[in-house]
Parts: C-alpha cells; sequence; structure tokens
C-alpha cells in the first residue's frame, strides 16, 4: 500500500507542475525480482487513487525480467531468480543489472 501511496503523490506532483487537473493514463515499470505482485499493485491503485488527480486513471504496469552480467561471457542475460546461471557458460552471476526496479516511468494527464 505505502509503494502505491508514494507513486500517487509523484504522480499528483507531477500532473501538478504539468498544469494538469487529471491523469488519464498511470505507467509503472516493475521488475521480476523486485518482489512487487501486479495484482497487489492494482488493488492499492482502485482503492487509494479515488480522490487524487489520477482517481480514474488507467494503471499500465510493465514487467522488467532481471538482468545479469556474466564476467566470463562479457554478456549480459536474463534470469528470473537470483541465482542466475549464464546460459552459455553455466557460470554462476552475482552481478545484477536490473530487476528490482519500481519506477513510474510515465503519466499521461489532462
Ligand atoms: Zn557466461
Amino acid at each position: 500500500m505505502s509503494i502505491m501511496e508514494a507513486t500517487l503523490e509523484v504522480a499528483a506532483g507531477q500532473a501538478r507542475k504539468a498544469g494538469a487537473d487529471r491523469i488519464c493514463v498511470v505507467t509503472l515499470r516493475i521488475g521480476s525480482l523486485s518482489g512487487v505482485v501486479p495484482d497487489a499493485l492494482r488493488f492499492a491503485f482502485d482503492a487509494l487513487s479515488p480522490g487524487t488527480p489520477a482517481g480514474g486513471a488507467e494503471l499500465r504496469i510493465e514487467t522488467v525480467p532481471a538482468s545479469f552480467w556474466c564476467s566470463a561471457c562479457q554478456a549480459r542475460f536474463q534470469a528470473d531468480n537470483l541465482l542466475a546461471v549464464c546460459p552459455s557458460c553455466q557460470s554462476l552471476s552475482r552481478e545484477l543489472l536490473g530487476g528490482r526496479e519500481l519506477e513510474l516511468t510515465s503519466l499521461e494527464v489532462e
């Protein structure tokens, strides 16, 4: 819940800055390792957005797979858990490049 509260505050602030009264679409990007469940976000959005500039807005959620760096292959690869094994050389990577993000990527306002 608190994640969504913070997100709605940021969204309202950005809408105000843009001189907009209403937000039509809120787009969030969440990493597959962020520990955030999209359904829980939608639930929180529906519960918290009425009465804010984002009330009635559409929530779009983009999920980003986790990506790792293999130092042996000098290549990036994707995996969905923290014990990531490079698909080319089977070595274990601990260099997480992305997958924990939770960010507001865009807003459409009017
Ligand atoms: Zn490798």
